[in-house]
């Protein structure tokens, strides 16, 4: 059956709008939150508020290998000489007292002894027996480390929301911490959608291709840390497609399909999506991926991506990306603003937002250009692989001259 002539939903919403209303859904939908070990952090999105437990470091200590000693002692002019009263290695479990006139051997990471508040690096004196001569150019309180310089006790080290590098999780374990609590990676299934799709490493018949968007759409999957499953082709015929979804949609947080949501004979999916669940909106003023639909059956978001292999990964880095991350809590959802300018002119012909796919290349100078690269169709990958990122030409934008200032969606492995 067609889909009603007045639809229900909204049809061909700006990029800004369907970018609104994904991250709106996303945040709708958020995924419960896990505690995690520290070796499976990274790439996560943090769920708690990590409060800084005590000092870090937790005491004063030696940034360099060299003498510890008393500031005030040290020579304004001529030479002075210290006593070396003894040495404090790093894990030093004891103090070690010094008098006026000593100072005392101290390694990198080694805790201050008491009294010292300075330390003279060991390549700036001349030892002379068990002493050591320093010279006038020493400062009172180098090359010390205040407890606490990195982080401070009761310090919010890291707000809910942010997306875990390495450095966070080596600022966890700094704080003893074990685990956090993160936000669950999505549950995602992923259907590949097409009655002339065959497996790469078969052979072709007729009119049949090698799926391709399984490993774009899987690989950027990954890239946010989810492993899609199920992974499925999917026939282009009705009662395939709707037991897929629907069986999908009761397990996963998010239902990705690519293929079978234009207007043609065997598109099915639109009509799938409103008979099971909703249609939140269909067609997107974009080039390529105009076709995108966004629903939603059960508790599943739904993302059906047009079957055309560059329009598959555009549509996913701008609707589907912001969506997952909107569920994982993500500050990072919205995405950040890039930049170029144009190293050639860029022209279209019609009323959508083109993301044109572009190499980057930082001049002597320090700026950033993007060159709008041959390959535009949106059924060669030729044109994203050579890429480094997607140009974002407005709607109203026909012509942009050399030099123009762009905006930029990073393609996958730019950074
Ligand atoms: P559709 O969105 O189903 O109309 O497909 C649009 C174009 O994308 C057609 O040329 C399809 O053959 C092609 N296509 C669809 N799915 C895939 C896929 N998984 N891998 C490569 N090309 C595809
Ligand atoms: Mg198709």
């Amino acid at each position: 059956m067609p889909l009603p002539t007045t639809p229900d939903f909204p049809m061909h919403l700006s990029v800004d709008e369907a970018r609104r209303r994904v991250l709106e859904l996303g945040a709708g939908q958020r995924v419960a939150a896990e505690s995690v070990g520290l070796d499976h952090l990274y790439g996560r999105i943090l769920a708690e508020e990590i409060a800084v437990p005590e000092d870090l470091p937790p005491f004063a200590n030696s940034a360099m290998d060299g003498y510890a000693l008393r500031g005030s002692e040290l020579p304004s002019d001529g030479e002075r000489r210290f006593r070396v009263a003894g040495a404090v290695l790093a894990g030093a479990s004891a103090n070690v007292n010094f008098e006026t006139g000593e100072c005392v051997r101290i390694t990198t990471g080694a805790p201050l002894p008491s009294g010292a508040d300075t330390v003279v690096i060991k390549e700036n004196v001349i030892v002379d027996g068990d002493a050591i001569i320093v010279r006038p150019s020493e400062h009172a309180g180098a090359n010390v480390r205040p407890a606490g310089e990195d982080y401070p006790a009761g310090d919010i080290a890291f707000r809910p929301g942010v997306t875990l590098s390495p450095s966070h999780v080596a600022v966890l374990a700094a704080c003893g911490r074990t685990h956090a609590t993160v936000a669950r990676r999505p549950r995602v299934a992923l259907f590949v959608t097409g009655d002339e799709l065959v497996p790469s490493g078969e052979p072709l018949g007729f009119g049949q291709i090698h799926d391709s968007n399984r490993y774009s759409l899987g690989g950027m999957l990954r890239g946010l840390g989810i492993e899609a499953d199920p992974v499925m082709h999917v026939r282009d015929d009705p009662a395939a497609l709707r037991s897929a979804f629907r069986n999908a949609a009761d397990e996963c947080d998010l239902v990705l399909s690519s293929g079978g949501v234009s207007v043609g004979e065997a598109d099915f999916l639109p009509r799938i999506v409103a008979d099971f669940g909703r249609i939140h909106f269909w067609k997107v003023r974009m080039r390529p991926g105009m076709p995108l639909l966004c629903g939603q059956i059960g508790g599943a978001l739904v993302f059906g991506l047009p079957g055309n292999p560059v329009s598959t990964i555009a549509t996913f880095l701008v609707l589907v990306r912001p969506a997952l991350l909107a569920m994982q809590g993500a500050q990072t959802a919205e995405g950040r603003v890039w930049r170029a300018r144009l190293a050639k002119p860029a022209r279209k012909r019609h009323d959508r937002c083109e993301f044109l796919r572009a190499r980057l290349d930082v001049r002597d100078d320090g700026t950033w250009w993007a060159t709008p690269l041959e390959k535009q169709g949106s059924g060669m990958l030729r044109g994203v692989v050579d890429a480094d990122a997607l140009i974002v030409m407005p709607e109203e934008s026909r012509e942009l001259p050399e030099g123009s200032v762009v905006e930029l969606l990073p393609l996958p492995g730019l950074a």
